[in-house]
């Protein structure tokens, strides 16, 4: 399993759901390497790099020594892993509560539907400078709301960006808008407007916990 390098070491940490519907809840994180997108406001680009090969046994071993029963899988992008996601998951215990950040480029396997509690999908719309056919794909999406377990986060910039929103026709009470944001003071400064744009459409405000609480320090 190829997981993200931060100071040299795996970045697998313990920390609090900084971001959805979990916002504030207590988990351990890990991070894998590689993404099949190149967002150009990217605050992980560490994570596009070759990142550190573990076996999911050490990974599992690693993970389990937090003694939390709530994990956060993220990235890059996850599901290139789906193979190895799967060999992990399966040496976890089932009560362990899984989410998976995902950019909702590429469908989950059967087993990962089966066994992930949460997705959280975040499509990328044109600001983040991918070609559109390969970052927003209707296909894949509607595969997450089949699971019917998945939240979509959009990454917002203003009032301009709804049109794409609502063209993928996600269901409204499983939207949410976060600002775009990478340090704390960008956020306070962006939060207003998107906080009028979910009254306007009448979908949820994602805030971003771990920059109020520790700005934009890395692997926490
Ligand atoms: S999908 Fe996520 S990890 Fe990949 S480039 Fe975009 S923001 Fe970064």
């Amino acid at each position: 399993m190829n997981i993200a390098r931060l100071n040299s070491d795996p970045e697998i940490f313990y920390s609090l759901q900084g971001e959805g519907a979990r916002t504030g809840s207590p988990a351990v994180f890990l991070r894998l390497a590689g993404c099949n997108l190149h967002c150009c406001w990217c605050d992980t680009r560490y994570s596009w790099l070759p990142g550190c090969s573990l076996p999911v046994e050490e990974v599992a071993r690693r993970l389990l020594a937090y003694d939390c029963p709530a994990l956060v899988i993220t990235g890059g992008e996850p599901l290139l892993q789906a193979a190895e996601l799967e060999e992990l998951l399966a040496l976890l215990p089932r009560h362990f509560y899984i989410e998976v950040e995902t950019n909702g480029t590429i469908a989950p396997t059967p087993a990962l539907v089966q066994r992930v509690n949460q997705w959280n999908v975040s499509p990328k719309l044109a600001h983040a400078g991918n070609a559109p056919e390969a970052s927003l794909r209707p296909d894949v999406l509607a595969a997450f709301v089949c699971s019917g377990r998945a939240w979509f986060k959009f990454v917002v910039r203003g009032e301009e960006d709804w049109p794409a929103i609502r063209a993928l026709g996600l269901p409204r009470p499983c939207i949410i808008l976060m600002p775009c944001a990478s340090t704390r003071d960008e956020l306070t400064a962006a939060r207003p407007a998107v906080a009028e744009m979910c009254l306007r459409h009448r979908v949820r405000l994602g805030d971003r916990l771990h920059l109020v609480l520790w700005d934009n320090k890395k692997g926490v």
